[in-house]
């Protein structure tokens, strides 16, 4: 049942849309690791990372010192085409799990990319055209990143191109036809277009690809070509400074109500939407005025914080990208072909990574039939149709609330609905049809890629 002074959706209003990002690096006393120059193991620095990078972007990824960034105002503007994103209360879920939890849910699927992606490339996009640039380069693994950021460059007049992983590209068609629809041009990856693309076919064909080798054709058709620049969708710190706006509409609107969620939920592939979720809980926490649970969730078949190691290890496949200190499983991790395609990277972002390593977070996994079951019991109870990612959340949710009922524990727990799965009903068809399988790789696997791992 309802209660009584808290409705089903939480808005705020268009003036209550963030104005500033937060930086949670400013609140942490161990800040991430830096980047390291893969030639010199020297910390990059924001000349290096202009290379590759926006100039702005650059410098947004090395400040770990600035708290609050200002949203420029342009940003803000598009923003308010989709945002405030509403935080939902998932009553009948509670109903019918007979839990006394309160379940909470930040939904950013409600624009046209379907996730939350769409909070970054608005802000990438915004700074290529600042800088003058003609274009940016991409990977996208399961499309939706590759769909958020053609979107944010036909706004701001850029040419893009999207470098897909291959098993995503023939598993979903139509991703590429909405990502050319926004004009962006879509290469499967690996392709014969890149020296990196070229060499792993001959190493490997009939090879389904995988983001850190997306990455790389990236990178190399970015640096190779004049007037472009290298943009990527998660991992980074930049990147969790965008989806700040996440966690700070959650916050706004969970204070509204006096709302202190217990334990605070997310997928994680690269960590942008957790990242960006539990920020200023996050910051609240660093700062010792409150505690929270934070519980990352992964795939069992690409789990990078539980079964991963944290040290330097490469971006990419083909090594051109900076060192990254992170859990990672190696750059030569290419995992099974995880119906998830979101949350196939082989490491995570620096920031979560230090945290974790902290024991500021926790982390589990998941298997992929348990979470289709968990999608599909929330698309029954709250209507709304998950992705694939998004239900690692819901599970891990689902099995926190199912404990409630064992204890009786009114614990709130908030977690984020990142995007809708409509492009994954292939994804559907094999769970509905009992062909889905539940894989995890073997410690001999992991070993082996973890053995290429960089050693200085
Ligand atoms: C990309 C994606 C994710 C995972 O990426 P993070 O950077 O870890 O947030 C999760 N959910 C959806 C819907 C996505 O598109």
């Amino acid at each position: 049942m309802q209660e009584k002074n808290i409705p089903t959706k939480i808005y705020l209003e268009e003036n209550e849309i963030p104005r500033y990002w937060y930086n949670v690096r400013a609140d942490m006393k161990e800040k991430p690791a830096p980047l390291l120059n893969p030639g010199t193991h020297q910390p990059m620095t924001v000349e290096e990372l202009s290379g590759v990078f926006c100039e702005e972007l650059a410098k947004q990824e090395l400040d770990d010192d600035t708290r609050l960034v200002e949203i420029p105002e342009e940003i803000r503007e598009l923003y308010k085409m989709y945002r405030p994103s509403p935080l939902m209360r998932a009553y009948r879920l509670e109903k019918y799990l007979k839990t006394p939890a309160k379940i909470y849910y930040k939904f950013e699927g409600n624009n046209t990319s379907g996730s939350h992606k769409l909070n970054s490339a608005l802000a990438q996009a915004y700074y290529a055209k600042k800088q003058g640039l003609k274009g940016v380069t991409t990977e996208t693994g399961a499309g939706q990143w590759g769909t958020a950021l053609a979107m944010a460059c036909s706004f701001f007049n850029l040419d893009c191109k999207v470098f897909m992983v291959k098993v995503s590209y023939e598993q979903k068609p139509f991703r590429r036809e909405v990502m050319r629809t926004y004009g962006a041009s879509v290469t499967p990856s690996p392709s014969t277009e890149t020296q990196v693309g070229r060499k792993l076919l001959e190493e490997f064909p009939g090879t389904t690809g995988s983001l850190g080798c997306a990455i790389s054709e990236a990178v190399e058709v970015a640096v190779g070509t004049e007037g472009y620049k290298y943009v990527l969708g998660s991992v980074l710190n930049q990147v969790l400074l965008h989806q700040s706006v996440i966690g700070l509409e959650a916050k706004t609107a969970l204070d509204k109500y006096g709302i202190v969620p217990d334990t605070i939920i997310g997928c994680a592939g690269g960590g942008s939407n957790l990242g960006g979720l539990i920020a200023p809980f996050m910051g609240e926490k660093l700062r010792g005025e409150r505690d929270y649970e934070i519980i990352a969730v992964e795939p069992a078949s690409c789990p990078s914080f539980t079964r991963g190691k944290f040290l330097y290890d490469f971006c990419d496949t083909g090594k051109v990208c900076p060192l990254a200190k992170m859990y990672t499983l190696g750059s030569g991790f290419i995992p099974s072909p995880n119906h998830a395609g979101g949350l196939r990277y082989h490491g995570m972002s620096g920031i979560l990574s230090e945290l974790y390593d902290k024991g500021y977070m926790n982390a589990t996994s998941v298997f992929q039939t348990e979470v289709f079951k968990a999608a599909e019991m929330f698309a029954r109870t709250e209507g709304i149709l998950p992705a694939p990612e998004s239900s690692h959340a819901i599970c891990a949710t689902i099995k926190e609330a199912e404990k409630c009922k064992e204890t009786g524990e009114e614990k709130t727990i908030l977690f984020g609905l990142t995007g809708t799965g409509y492009f994954d009903m292939t994804a559907y068809e094999a769970f509905h049809d009992g062909k889905m399988s539940d894989y995890a790789p073997t410690d001999e696997e992991l070993e082996k890629s973890l053995a290429q791992t960089p050693k200085f």
